[in-house]
Parts: structure tokens; C-alpha cells; sequence
């Protein structure tokens, strides 16, 4: 494989991981001499003989090393002790991925190779000072673990193998979660997939026992609960629940990152609790094109992935698939109660905890979600309605943008909305391109009455409600975006909601000259979605996000009368 060293590297902006050359050279840069003298001075060197152990799959907190002679090999091993070679790192080259920015386990192992090697070896709290401290290597080493994980994700290095039906809700499920969550996943389709029969009978496992996740070096996990498969794949954060936080950020959407970014580097002790993954709303969006700065667009799970690094480069503490279930809202500091019966005191709260999508209204939906009735439509539900026909429920901009998303793979994409048309509802560039494709046809005055399958979803009535004519169609997939409701079920009867469960905050909440975002308690704030007339969008949630910290710093440290 080519090497290069560091040239001035390009802005962030330009980071596509599809660019073979970016990939190699950012991925595994070479520092200059004069940034290895730098880094040199954050830690210690060592010498170290061949084939020493230096971290091994599953450890948390390893400490980074730079190469200053000789190399370290970057390796996965199976159960088996079968060895594969996954790159070596030479001079001047360092280890590491995103793991060495929380505290999750890490997924490969590395060892000295055959030769004697020198490294200087940085600890974890120096090497958050040297990335902080020397922004240029920095932004080097930043582009080079996101790159690695986004390879390790491509080559499902480090993997969990998923053994399932594709088609089924908890096969789809787990693999949302490890998706969402950035975790490299192979999946074997045990209706398509030759291996999967091997697999299973490896494991002596049967098909009513799938799915199954199979880590190395441990018992399968046979349909795991996501607390479960988190704490199995160490991607949960653990810390200290005697700690009391200077803010405590309840979701991990747009709006919660946002406020994670701003509290973290201005000091403030921070930790986001996030139910299921890193992104929220926009996190399932597959293009969005109207955030400032992204001209050609960016997934939200991409978005997702970089304000997640961000905040953990300021040292902002995040606890996936910790669901917050209530609060003490009495006692102060407030104590934030998790569905695990743990707790969690926080000094003041920034809630960001968004809204889901509504369920539809039609008799016998239940059953179908998951194998046929879908709210999010990225790259993994597209895949599952390959050459079939599918309908988009909804006419706001969500539902446009997942209807031309969804043109380019199903066959056909019926678009279907109670009113007369989308020009009220959605932005006019998704209209524009809706009218223009051919597989996209708009059924206006229309509602869903009848869905059919064993199985999966299999057909669909719809109704017009102005002649009720009904249309009966051969469809696979039914994708639901019909509006949201606030999360805000486990803050009732602590704060003041309006009547249709948003947070008020500002000056209806008896709070105006505090911030616009505070709500009816003290050092409690609501950001982005859940906010009662916030305006549901990834921007405006980022900047809400953003700028509550400066009432949050106001509420913690008052001015002195
Ligand atoms: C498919 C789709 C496409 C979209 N496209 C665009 C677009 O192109 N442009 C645009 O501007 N906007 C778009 N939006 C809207 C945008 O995504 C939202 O406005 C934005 O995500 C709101 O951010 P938020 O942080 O306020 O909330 P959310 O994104 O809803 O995030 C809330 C987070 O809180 C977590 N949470 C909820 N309850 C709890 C709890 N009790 N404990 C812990 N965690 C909890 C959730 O799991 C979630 O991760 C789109 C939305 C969707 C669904």
C-alpha cells in the first residue's frame, strides 16, 4: 500500500471517503518529522521487542502511540487464534481510531512486529491535550479515525456478524441500532446467504433463536434487548453515577450534539444521554440539502458521526441506549432517573429529546412494522423494497426527500397525502423533482384503509376520499411520515408542556428574561423539536442547541448583583 506523508490537508468539508487517494493518505497519514518532535513532548518514549502486545479488542481507554521505529501490526483474531493482518503502522505513523475520543471498547488488536520497535506512548488525558493544543496535528488525526472507522465499517473489520431472516422487525431492528451507532456490522441473510447455515449449525442455533449477534470471543446473543447488545459491544460509556454533572443533555439528536459541542469546550462537565443512537430525526434522513455549508448535501448519519466526534474531542461524555425514564424535579441538583434504575444528578438540564414519528391510523399496522411498515427510509429499508412498489405516507419535506430517495432503487413510489397537493407542505425543490421522476405518482385526497401479507407486508388499499374509489396494489413497504409527536412522556408533572406535549419555555413558561429556551423549572432548558413552537429543523436545532449554553454558564455562575 502507497504512504504518503502530510501534505496541508484539504478543509473538512472535502472529506469523501469514496476518493481512493484521500482515503489512503488521510486515512494512514505519515506525520513530518517536526510533528513527531511536537506530539513527542505529550508522552513518553519506549522501546519495545517484537510482537509485543499493545492493545487488544474489547480494552477501553488504551493509551496512542506514535511510531518512531520499527512498526505496529493492527490485527484481528478469531476464536479459532487464526490471525489476520489488518495494516501494519511504521515511523511516523500513529495508532487509533474514534475510540480514543470516548471511552468505548475498541475493536481491533495491535502488537509490535517482528522487529524491535520505538514509539512514544501518549495517555489518554495528554492525547485530548495534544489535540486540543496542536490544532494542525489535530485535524490530521481527527480525518484519520473517522476515515478508519468509516473503513472498518466498509470492510466489516472488527464486525459483529448479524445471522437473521433480512425481511424480519428484529433483525432490522439490531441492525439500525449498530448501524446508527457506527458500529461495523456483517450481516448473513439466512434466506439468501450460503454461510448462514454453517454459522448457525456452528453455534448449534436454531431458526426460531434468530436473529443472533456473534462477537469473538463470545456466547451468541440471541435477540438482544439495544441496552443488551450495548453493553455487550462496550458502547455504552460507563462513569461514575455519584457524579454530579454541570449539564446533563437528554438526547442526541441535532439540537442535543449541538449543546454537547458548545457546553464541553466552554468547560462545563458534560453527558448526553441518548435512548438509541447518536442523529435522532436527522440521523435517519438520507440526503439532507438545506443545512449551511453541505452544498452537495450530507446523510444525516454522517452528520450524525461528526458532531458526535466533536463533542467528544471536548470532552463531553455520551451514554448511548440510556433511556431517561423521569426526573426529580423537587431537589436540586436534579436527579435524572434511566430505565436501568440507575440515576444521574445534573447541577442544570438542557433537554433536546425531539419527537417521533405518528403511527398510522389503520387497523392491523402493528404487525407489520418493521417488515413492511418503515418510519426512517435510508440505505437499509431501500435495500429491503429492491424492484417492488412502495408508498411514501405524508407530504412534508421528509416525505418528499425519502420518496426520491426510495425512486432510485423501488420500482415505483406512490406518494400519498390526505389534502389537494404538497406545494403547502413541502419545499418546492422536492415538488419539482416529484412532478419530474416517472416512478413517483402523487395520490392526492387519499388515505390508507387496508394492508395485507403473512409474512411481511405483501398489498395495500388506499381510499379516495372525495368518489371512494379504493385502489388495491401489490406493495412491500409502506414509509410513514405523518407528523411527530414530542418526546416528553417522562418529564410530565415536572415541567409545563402545551396541549400537545411540546416543553414551553421563554417567557410562557414564566422564564422570558432567563433565555428563550428556559422552561417552567430553574436551570432546566428545551432545545430544537421538542421546544412548543420551535421550528422543526436540523439548523434551527443546532443553533438552538448552541446558544443555550451561554443561559445555561448564566444559571450555573450568576452575575454578581
Ligand atoms: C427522515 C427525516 C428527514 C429530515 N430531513 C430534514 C432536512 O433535510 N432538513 C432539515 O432541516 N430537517 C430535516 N428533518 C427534521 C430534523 O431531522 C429535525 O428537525 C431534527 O432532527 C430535530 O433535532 P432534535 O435534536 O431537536 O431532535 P431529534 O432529532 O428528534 O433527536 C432527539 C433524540 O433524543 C432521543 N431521546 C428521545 N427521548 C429520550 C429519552 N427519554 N431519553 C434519552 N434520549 C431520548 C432520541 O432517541 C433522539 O436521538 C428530517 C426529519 C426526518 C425524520
Amino acid at each position: 500500500m502507497a504512504r504518503a506523508d502530510v501534505e496541508p490537508t484539504r478543509p473538512e468539508g472535502d472529506l469523501d471517503p469514496t476518493d481512493p487517494w484521500q482515503r489512503e493518505a488521510q486515512t494512514f497519514p505519515r506525520l513530518s518529522e517536526e510533528m513527531v518532535e511536537r506530539a513527542s513532548r505529550y508522552g513518553g518514549a519506549e522501546e519495545l521487542p517484537p510482537h509485543t502486545p499493545v492493545f487488544s479488542r474489547g480494552d477501553r481507554g488504551r493509551d496512542f502511540f506514535v511510531i518512531l521505529e520499527g512498526s505496529i501490526e493492527i490485527f484481528e483474531q478469531d476464536d479459532d487464534g487464526t490471525v489476520r493482518l489488518l495494516r501494519p503502522q511504521i515511523a511516523r505513523e500513529f495508532t487509533g481510531e474514534l475510540d480514543l475520543f470516548n471511552d468505548r471498547m475498541i475493536l481491533v488488536n495491535g502488537r509490535t512486529g517482528p522487529a524491535p520497535t520505538r514509539v512514544v506512548r501518549i495517555e489518554r488525558a495528554d492525547f485530548r491535550r495534544l489535540v486540543q493544543s496542536e490544532p494542525d496535528i489535530g485535524e490530521i488525526i481527527m480525518r484519520a479515525f473517522i476515515l478508519r472507522r468509516v473503513g472498518l465499517i466498509r470492510h466489516g473489520q472488527g464486525a459483529a456478524v448479524l445471522i437473521g431472516q433480512a425481511h424480519s422487525a428484529d433483525t432490522l431492528r439490531l441492525q439500525q441500532f449498530l448501524t446508527r451507532n457506527a458500529y461495523p456490522v456483517r450481516v448473513l441473510d439466512t434466506e439468501q446467504d450460503a454461510d448462514a447455515e454453517g454459522f448457525l449449525e456452528c453455534f448449534s442455533l436454531t431458526a426460531a433463536e434468530l436473529p443472533v449477534i456473534v462477537l469473538p470471543g463470545r456466547h451468541a446473543l440471541r435477540n438482544p434487548s439495544l441496552a443488551a447488545l450495548a453493553d455487550a459491544l462496550g458502547i455504552t460509556e460507563d462513569f461514575d453515577h455519584a457524579t454530579v454533572f454541570d449539564v446533563v443533555v437528554v438526547g442526541a439528536g441535532p439540537a442535543g450534539l449541538a449543546a454537547a459541542v458548545y457546553a464541553a469546550s466552554e468547560g462545563l462537565q458534560t453527558i448526553v444521554l441518548e435512548s438509541i443512537a447518536p442523529g435522532g430525526q436527522a440521523g435517519t434522513s438520507s440526503k439532507i440539502e438545506n443545512y449551511l455549508g453541505f452544498p452537495t448535501g450530507i446523510s444525516g448519519e454522517a452528520l450524525a458521526g461528526r458532531a458526535q466526534v466533536q463533542a467528544q474531542k471536548f470532552g463531553a461524555r455520551l451514554a448511548v441506549s440510556r433511556e431517561v425514564t423521569g426526573i426529580d424535579c423537587d431537589d436540586l441538583p436534579y436527579r435524572l432517573k434511566l430505565d436501568d434504575g440507575a440515576s444521574v444528578r445534573a447541577r442544570a438540564i438542557v433537554i433536546a429529546t425531539g419527537a417521533r414519528y405518528r403511527k398510522l391510523d389503520v387497523a392491523g399496522f402493528e404487525r407489520f412494522e418493521g417488515q413492511g411498515v418503515y418510519y426512517a427510509a435510508t440505505a437499509m429499508e431501500a435495500k429491503l423494497c429492491e424492484a417492488a412498489d412502495v408508498i411514501v405516507v405524508g407530504g412534508g419535506n421528509s416525505a418528499g426527500q425519502a420518496a426520491v430517495f426510495l425512486s432510485r432503487t423501488c420500482r415505483h413510489v406512490h406518494v400519498l397525502v390526505r389534502g389537494p397537493g404538497l406545494a403547502a407542505t413541502m419545499s418546492d425543490y422536492l415538488v419539482q423533482r416529484i412532478a419530474r421522476s416517472k416512478r413517483i405518482s402523487l395520490q392526492v385526497h387519499s388515505e390508507i384503509v387496508g394492508l395485507e401479507g403473512e409474512q411481511g407486508l405483501s398489498a395495500v388499499t388506499w381510499r379516495d376520499h372525495r368518489s371512494g374509489a379504493e385502489t388495491n396494489k401489490p406493495v412491500s413497504a409502506i414509509f410513514a411520515m405523518i407528523g411527530a409527536e414530542p418526546n416528553t412522556g417522562w418529564v410530565d408533572g415536572c415541567l409545563e408542556l402545551d396541549a400537545k406535549g411540546f416543553v414551553v419555555t421563554g417567557a410562557a413558561a414564566g422564564q422570558g428574561a432567563d433565555s428563550p429556551y428556559a422552561t417552567s423549572r430553574p436551570g432546566v432548558y428545551a432545545v430544537g423539536d421538542v421546544r412548543s413552537g420551535s421550528v422543526k429543523r436540523v439548523a434551527s436545532g443546532v443553533g438552538e442547541g448552541s446558544v443555550v449554553v451561554q443561559a445555561v454558564h448564566r444559571f450555573l455562575h450568576p452575575p454578581e448583583a
